[in-house]
């Protein structure tokens, strides 16, 4: 059997409300570094494991489509549309268990960097069968989301669920309130202690704000650092307040006895000063930090979104901020290798758009 979800052994009566699919298998490890710890002059170290959420594909976003598709499940969709660039992990995720439960995967891409990472995503979607599209600017995406859902209102008598980018509806970031309770569990179970420092990526901000509502519930305040990897639009400290309220909001529509706690914003800092030159960009710095995350830990980072996050602690670390502080880095990222799934595909089987992500000189 598996364990039930923290957020509703703390709170009942959500279970009842609120459609879920079991995904992911939790709670996540939490794995200790003590010699990375000792080397980067970190007082102590963890891992929050979410790499591990599931398989055949981990990372962040499965705890947000457990709420997510069991939604559009209990709806009656049929087919499942959202948002991201063209390596989109959340697109991706979405994807592989849309598909697993039988409803139709469409993905509505914009342009990003090519990278191996990218190139990966993008022949996995080719297992999961995903209808990919691909629009070079938000006007034909408009366009594109209004063409494709008619579309399927006249095949299919109903129009697809949809996602958004990232996952970080309110529904979605349920996910991230339970991984804070689920922690604070871990904590009282004494396989850790309260951390001083939380670092984790943010993207759409599902994930930080997710913690950051969860620790306020659970009445603890580790100090949250969001290190934003995506534009402004997506990732400001004013959207963040905005989903938390709006999060809590829904929670409470659900529960009546949930609180509106306010924005700790003492305990949340949205750091800006590792972005670098424009989303999904891979410095050197960042393929240094990824390098010697993996040759640490055996897991694999990659450079959009987890090494940017580790970067940001190990040059705190390296100031001398973090020596005598409790430390734990929340790894967003797959950890299952891919290459099994996508080494016999061929990328000319993807629609014509993307082939230059394959045109390597
Ligand atoms: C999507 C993603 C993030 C960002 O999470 P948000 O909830 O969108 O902020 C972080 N890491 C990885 C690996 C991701 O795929």
């Amino acid at each position: 059997m598996p364990q039930p979800l923290s957020l509703f052994t703390r709170y009942p009566r959500l279970a009842e409300q609120l459609p879920r699919v079991e995904l992911a298998q939790l709670p996540t490890p939490v794995i200790a570094l003590p010699d990375l710890a000792m080397q980067t002059d970190v007082g102590a170290l963890w891992i929050k494991h979410d790499g591990e959420t599931a398989t055949p594909y981990g990372g962040n976003k499965v705890r947000k489509l457990e709420f997510l598709l069991g939604n559009a499940q209990q709806d009656g969709a049929k087919a499942v549309m959202t948002f991201g660039g063209a390596g989109s992990n959340h697109a991706l995720a979405t994807a592989i268990y849309a598909r697993q439960l039988g409803m139709t995967p469409i993905a509505m891409l914009v342009p990003q960097p090519a990278s191996a990472n990218v190139r990966a995503n993008l022949l996995m979607h080719l297992n999961a069968g995903t209808q990919l599209h691909l629009f070079p600017d938000k006007e034909r995406l408009a366009a594109g989301v209004a063409n494709e859902r008619n579309r399927h209102i006249q095949q299919k008598g109903i129009a697809p669920a949809i996602i958004p980018a990232g996952g970080s509806s309110p529904r979605g970031i349920l996910g991230y309130v339970n991984a804070a309770l689920e922690l604070k569990h871990e904590i009282d179970a004494g396989e850790l202690p309260l951390p001083d420092y939380i670092y984790a990526p943010c993207g759409t901000m599902g994930t930080a704000v997710g913690l950051a509502l969860g620790f306020a519930l659970a009445g603890v305040y580790p100090h949250i650092v969001a290190v934003r990897v995506t534009e402004p639009e997506f990732a400001s400290e004013e959207r963040g307040r905005a989903l938390l309220q709006e999060t809590a909001a829904f929670l409470q529509e659900h529960d009546a006895s949930i609180p509106l706690p306010p924005f700790p914003e003492k305990t949340f800092t949205l750091r800006h000063d590792f972005f670098g030159p424009g989303y999904g960009v891979h410095t050197g710095e960042d393929q240094d930090t990824a390098a010697r995350f993996e040759a640490a830990t055996g897991m694999p980072m990659e450079c959009t979104y987890t090494a940017k996050a580790f970067g940001a602690l190990l040059a705190d670390a390296a100031d001398g901020h973090l020596r005598d502080q409790n430390v734990l880095y929340w790894h967003t990222y797959n950890a299952h290798p891919l290459a099994p799934h996508i080494e016999h595909l061929d990328w000319h089987n993807l629609p014509e758009a993307f082939h230059p992500y394959f045109i390597t000189d």
